[in-house]
C-alpha cells in the first residue's frame, strides 16, 4: 500500500464531506459514506451529515470477512445489496443492527491500485439502487481517486524537498525545521538536547586523489553509517552541507550525546573506506562537535549550532578523527 495509512489533509477531508452530502442527497439515502481499510478496521472517514444516518466519522468496524466493504475491496466490483433481510448472504450483516437494510458501494483505490477502502450509500428501507445511482458512485469514487492522488503527490514533492538527493538522508532544510520544532519543545519541557556536528576528514584530499564519483560514493556509505547510529525514533541524520552531517539527538544528557558522536566516529572509520591522502589514517574518517542544551536558559537554536560547531573546529585543530565536546550551554 502507499505510504502505509497516511493522514488526510483537512482540504480533502472537507471536499469529501461535500461529496458524501451530495450522494447522500442525490440517491435520496441518509448515509453515504467514504470508508477506509486499515490493517484490521473500516473506518469512517467522511459520511453524510443527515439526522438519520447512524454512522460517525472515524467510527471503526473490525474487519470479519463479511463487511460489504471488504467484499467490494476484495472483488473490486460494485456490491449492490437491496435488501439484506431477505438476502441470505447478507441476513447477519451488523449494519442491520443499526437499521440499515440496503448497500450499494464501489471500491475507491490509491493510484499505485491498492485498495483505499469504499465509497458506498446505505438505506433503512429496502432500495433498489439505479443505474444512475450507480454511475454516479462510480463517477464520484473516480473523483475521490484524483484526490488521493493529488495527496500522494503532493507528499511525493514533500519528501522531494526536504530529502538529500545524493545521500537520500534529510537535508539541512528539514533540519533547520526540525531543530526549530525540537529547540521549542525541549525549551518548554526543559529537556536537554544535543546537536552533532560531524565532517569528513580531508575529504578534499580523497576527491582529488580518487575523484569525485568516489567522492560521492563515500558520502553515502558515511550517511548510511550515520543514520543507522542515530537510529531512535526521534533522532534527525542530515547532510548539513557538502562533507557535513548534522545530527539532532532530543532528550539526550551530553554523556549520552559524547557516547553517540564516539559510536558514528567508529562507525564511520570502520567502514573501511581507503582513503590514501589523509594525514591521519589510511581510512576515511570523520570529526565530531558535540554540544548539549540543558537548561531552559537564553540560548538560540543558532547559538546551540555554533557552539557543536566550535568544538566540532577544535576536534579538527585537536588532531582530527575524534570527538569533542562544548561545554554545556544553559
Ligand atoms: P578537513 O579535514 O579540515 O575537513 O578537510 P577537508 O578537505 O575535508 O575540508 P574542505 O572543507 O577543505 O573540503 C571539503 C571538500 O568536500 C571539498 C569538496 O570538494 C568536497 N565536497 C563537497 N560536497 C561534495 C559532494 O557532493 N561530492 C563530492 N564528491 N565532494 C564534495
Ligand atoms: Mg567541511
Ligand atoms: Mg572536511
Amino acid at each position: 500500500m502507499q505510504s502505509k495509512f497516511p493522514e488526510m489533509e483537512p482540504r480533502i477531508l472537507e471536499q469529501w464531506q461535500g461529496i458524501t452530502n451530495l450522494v447522500a442527497k442525490l440517491c435520496r439515502v441518509p448515509a453515504a459514506l467514504i470508508m477506509r481499510q486499515n490493517d484490521d478496521t473500516m473506518e469512517v472517514v467522511s459520511g453524510s451529515e443527515h439526522p438519520d444516518s447512524p454512522y460517525q466519522v472515524n467510527e471503526k468496524a473490525p474487519l470479519n470477512g463479511d463487511l460489504y466493504c471488504e467484499t467490494v475491496i476484495k472483488t473490486q466490483k460494485l456490491l449492490h445489496v437491496p435488501n439484506a433481510l431477505k438476502d441470505p448472504v447478507w441476513d447477519h450483516n451488523p449494519d442491520i443492527e443499526l437499521g440499515m437494510i440496503s448497500y450499494c458501494g464501489v471500491p475507491v483505490n490509491w493510484p499505485d491500485g491498492t485498495p483505499f477502502g469504499t465509497l458506498c450509500i446505505l438505506d433503512r428501507v429496502e432500495k433498489h439502487s439505479t443505474d444512475e445511482e450507480k454511475d454516479l458512485l462510480n463517477q464520484f469514487a473516480r473523483i475521490i481517486e484524483l484526490t488521493l492522488e493529488l495527496l500522494v503527490s503532493n507528499r511525493r514533492f514533500e519528501n522531494l524537498s526536504l530529502q538529500d538527493g545524493l545521500t537520500g538522508i534529510a537535508n539541512r532544510r528539514l533540519f533547520d525545521v526540525v531543530l526549530k520544532r525540537e529547540w521549542a519543545q525541549s525549551h518548554r519541557l526543559k529537556l536537554p538536547l544535543s546537536p552533532l556536528m560531524c565532517d569528513i576528514d580531508f575529504f578534499k584530499n580523497y576527491n582529488d586523489s580518487l575523484g569525485h564519483v568516489q567522492g560521492d560514493e563515500c558520502l553515502k556509505q558515511v550517511a548510511e553509517a550515520l543514520s543507522a547510529v542515530s537510529k531512535r525514533e526521534l533522532d534527525l541524520c542530515a547532510r548539513y552541507g557538502g562533507e557535513e552531517f548534522a545530527i539532532l539527538l532530543p532528550n539526550t544528557e551530553p554523556k549520552q550525546a559524547f557516547e553517540l558522536a564516539e559510536q558514528c566516529r567508529r562507525a564511520v572509520a570502520g567502514l573501511q573506506i581507503p582513503h590514501p591522502s589523509s594525514a591521519v589514517c589510511d581510512v576515511v574518517t570523520i570529526s565530531i562537535g558535540v554540544c548539549t542544551m540543558t537548561d531552559s536558559g537564553d540560548v538560540s537554536e543558532t547559538a546551540l549550532i555554533r557552539a557543536a560547531d566550535q568544538a566540532l573546529y577544535r576536534a579538527k585543530q585537536g588532531g582530527r578523527n575524534r570527538v569533542e565536546i562544548c561545554p554545556t550551554v544553559s
